[in-house]
């Protein structure tokens, strides 16, 4: 079984689509790239009712969206058949973790991706960003905190791009030395980091020692981007001695027999 369990319903502008059309254009890639599986995961910022929760600018200025089309298009596209799952990229939020997660509460989530795109209200992966005034040991310290305080909360199934502040290639010389214990939650192993500077793929291989269930994710911004690079996903599991990938159904992981 392969799944891409991260990619944001848009169409081939990198707009917002949702729409059943919008989902059938993924499901056609994923069908031509031999994927069993897809999940959507947008980002929950977009969501007019999580709006209380947002201060950054960016995210404030994104979120004028209703959510019941979106999760309406990919449960048609589940009602007619289609091999996808409902899912949702959830922001760190520190304190508002718990409130944010009670707004997703009323919907059938198949799982939730946890992400730490700003700490602080300082962003990780945009320049200056968080990048302006602290160290690269600062900023590993602080991201891999917030990594797992939000693995710990209970509040999301699988960690997104995991070791994210790799991203423009600047690192400690002992990353190891940053990375936490995150039990509780699936990673996943990403193919969005070679399409950014570092030109890699997340997460290092390190932290996968533990062998910590595992999913595949594209992170795709429009349909051709669907398992983007999933030789290379599949390889690196492989070599960490996966044989198995994690399927999501209501929130509940179960493993199946991974390629
Ligand atoms: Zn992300
Ligand atoms: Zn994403």
């Amino acid at each position: 079984m392969i799944v891409d369990y991260h990619m944001h319903l848009r169409d081939a502008q990198e707009r917002i689509d949702h729409t059943v059309e919008g989902v059938e254009r993924f499901v056609e890639t994923a069908a031509a790239r031999r994927v069993d599986e897809i999940g959507f995961t947008e980002h929950v910022y977009y969501f007019a009712q999580t709006r209380e929760i947002w201060q950054v600018p960016y995210d404030v200025e994104r979120c004028v969206y209703d959510i019941e089309p979106y999760c309406d298009a990919v449960l048609e596209a589940k009602r007619r058949g289609f091999p996808v799952k409902l899912g949702l990229e959830v922001d760190y939020v520190g304190p508002r973790q718990a409130r944010l997660a009670e707004l997703l509460e009323p919907y059938p989530w198949d799982f939730l991706l946890g992400s730490v795109h700003h700490v602080d209200g300082l962003a990780i992966d945009q320049e200056p960003g968080i990048w302006a005034d602290s160290t690269v040991e600062e900023v590993w310290r602080r991201y891999f905190t917030a990594l797992a305080e939000l693995a710990a909360s209970g509040f999301v199934d699988v960690l997104a791009h995991p070791d994210l502040p790799k991203i423009f290639g600047r690192r400690p010389a002992e990353p190891e030395a940053f990375y936490p214990d995150l039990r509780g939650v699936a990673l996943e192993i990403s193919t969005a980091g070679l399409r950014k500077p570092v030109g890699e793929l997340y997460p290092d291989p390190a932290l996968l020692e533990a062998r910590p269930p595992i999913t595949l994710a594209s992170d795709a911004h429009a349909p051709a981007l669907v398992a983007e690079d999933f030789d290379r996903a599949l390889e690196l599991a492989r070599q960490a001695g996966y044989e198995t990938v994690t399927v999501f159904d209501g929130r509940r992981p179960r493993q199946e027999q991974l390629g």
